[in-house]
C-alpha cells in the first residue's frame, strides 16, 4: 500500500534489524512498538519531543484549542501572540512567519533571501541536511541538476572555503546557509569555530547577502534563543521546527528587518500553516522552554551519559568517539568505516529496550531521569560486551553498503 514501505531515514530497512517499523504509543522518555515492547527513546521522534511525550501541559492547551477551533478559513489571532513570543525570545528576529515542516522553513528562507537580494547564489556546507524538498535532498532521484543549478558547497568550519565560494559568487550571493553545528549524518559533530561563524556574519554584511541559521534541529536544545546567540553571531534569518511545540506540527521562520521586504514578497502558504492547535502548543511549549530548567536538566544527564558510555566501551575494549552537546550526542567507532559496529551495538541496545541510532545524532528529553541514564548506561555494557564477543561475524549493513557503492 506504500511504495517501498516507509519512506526516509524513518525506514526500519536503513536501521538496526532490532528497530520496530511501528510505534503504538508514546509517554514521557518511553515508546511502545506494536509488538509491546518498551524503549527508552533517544531519537526523541528525530528531534519534536523535547519536553517529554504527550506532556500534558502541551497537549491539553492543543487540546483546548482544538474544541475552539483548529484549521479554520484564516488564522486565530493566536497566530500574533506566537509570532510576538518568538520574536521575544529570538534576539535576532524582529518578524516571525509560521509554517508546518522545517523544509517550509529553509525554503522561505532561501526564497527571502533570493527576493530581498535580487541574487541566486546561495552556499551550503558540504553534507549539511536542510530538508527533503528538491533544492536539498540528499538522494537526488525525481530532481534535476537545475534545482541546485545556484548552489555552491563550502566546508563547515573551514574559512577559506568559504572565503573562495564567496568570492566565486561575485555579485550574486544571495545567502549562506549554517548549521547551528555540524550535525551531519555519518560523521562526527562539531561545534561551530567562533571565528567561522563571525566571518559567515561578516561576508554577508560585505556582500549584502543573508545569513541563514538552519536551528531545526537543535533550535531551544542548545540555548533559549538562536543557537548562535552562545557565539554572538546574529544571523538575518533563522529556521526552527521539531521541539518548539513539542512534537506538534509547527516551524517557523524567524528573521529581522533587513530581510523583511524579502519576506513580504515571497509566496508562502499551505493549507494546514495557520492552524491554531499547533500555535496553542507552541505558545504552552515556550512558556515552559521559558520557565523552567529543562534544558539545564538535559546537559546534566546528557554528561552522566556520555561518561557513563565511555567508561562502558573501554571496560569493553572499544574506542567509542562521542561528539557533539551532550543533550544531542552522536556515537560512532573508531576502527568502523562500514559501520558494522555501531549498527550492533545500536541492535544490541535496542534488544535491551533502549532505542538508539547507529549515524544519526540523538536527543536527550526532559522527561528522563538519572535512573533512565543509568539503565542505558547498564545496557552499554552488556550490549558491548556482546558486540566483542561476536565481533569476528559482524557483517555491514545491507544500507550501508548501498550507500557506499552509490557514493563509490
Ligand atoms: N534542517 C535540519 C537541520 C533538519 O535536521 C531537518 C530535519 N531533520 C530539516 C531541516 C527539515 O525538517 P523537516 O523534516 O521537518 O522538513
Amino acid at each position: 500500500m506504500i511504495p517501498n514501505g516507509v519512506y526516509g531515514h524513518q525506514s526500519a530497512r536503513v536501521l538496526p534489524a532490532s528497530c520496530p517499523q511501528f510505534f503504538s504509543k508514546a509517554e514521557g522518555a518511553y515508546l511502545w512498538d506494536v509488538d509491546g515492547r518498551k524503549y527508552l527513546d533517544f531519537m526523541c521522534g528525530y528531534g519534536p519531543n523535547l519536553l517529554g511525550y504527550c506532556d500534558p501541559r502541551v497537549d491539553d492547551a492543543a487540546a483546548a484549542q482544538m474544541k475552539i477551533g483548529d484549521t479554520m478559513t484564516g488564522p486565530s489571532p493566536i497566530m500574533v501572540d506566537l509570532a510576538e513570543t518568538l520574536v521575544a525570545m529570538v534576539g535576532h528576529a524582529d518578524w516571525a512567519m509560521l509554517c508546518k515542516n522545517g523544509t517550509d522553513a529553509t525554503t522561505m528562507a532561501m526564497s527571502t533571501a533570493r527576493a530581498q537580494t535580487g541574487n541566486r547564489r546561495i552556499l551550503i556546507a558540504a553534507g549539511a541536511y536542510h530538508g527533503s524538498a528538491p533544492w536539498c535532498t540528499p538522494v537526488p532521484n525525481g530532481t534535476v541538476p537545475e534545482d541546485r543549478a545556484h548552489h555552491r558547497q563550502y566546508v563547515y568550519n573551514d574559512v577559506a572555503s568559504l572565503e573562495a565560494a564567496v568570492a566565486e559568487a561575485g555579485d550574486d550571493l544571495a545567502a549562506i546557509f549554517a548549521s547551528p553545528f555540524k550535525h551531519d549524518a555519518f560523521a562526527d559533530q562539531e561545534l561551530p569555530d567562533p571565528a567561522y561563524a563571525r566571518r559567515c556574519r561578516e561576508l554577508c554584511d560585505e556582500t549584502g547577502a543573508m545569513l541563514i541559521v538552519d536551528d531545526v534541529r537543535a533550535g531551544f536544545r542548545l540555548a533559549r534563543d538562536c543557537s548562535w546567540s552562545l557565539i554572538g553571531v546574529e544571523p538575518d534569518l533563522s529556521c526552527w521546527g521539531k521541539s518548539f511545540a513539542n512534537g506538534h506540527p509547527i516551524s517557523a521562520l524567524l528573521g529581522n528587518d533587513r530581510c523583511k521586504a524579502g519576506a513580504e514578497a515571497i509566496y508562502a502558504t499551505g493549507s494546514f500553516w495557520l492552524s491554531a492547535a499547533p500555535m496553542a502548543a507552541a505558545l504552552a511549549t515556550l512558556k515552559i522552554i521559558q520557565e523552567t530548567d529543562y534544558l539545564e536538566h538535559c546537559v546534566t544527564l546528557g554528561d552522566r551519559l556520555r561518561t557513563g558510555f565511555a567508561e562502558a566501551a573501554k571496560a569493553n575494549g572499544f574506542s567509542m568517539r562521542q561528539s557533539g552537546p551532550v543533550q544531542m550526542p552522536q556515537i560512532l567507532f573508531e576502527d568502523d568505516p562500514d559501520f558494522r559496529i555501531g549498527y550492533a551495538w545500536a541492535d544490541e541496545m535496542l534488544k535491551r529496550g533502549v532505542y538508539i541510532h547507529p549515524w544519526h545524532n540523538m536527543f536527550l528529553c526532559a522527561a528522563m531521569i538519572e535512573a533512565d541514564i543509568d539503565f542505558a548506561i547498564s545496557s552499554a555494557n552488556a550490549a558491548l560486551a556482546n558486540v566483542k564477543s561476536n565481533i569476528d561475524e559482524l557483517q555491514p549493513h545491507p544500507f550501508v553498503v548501498q550507500l557506499m557503492g552509490a557514493s563509490g
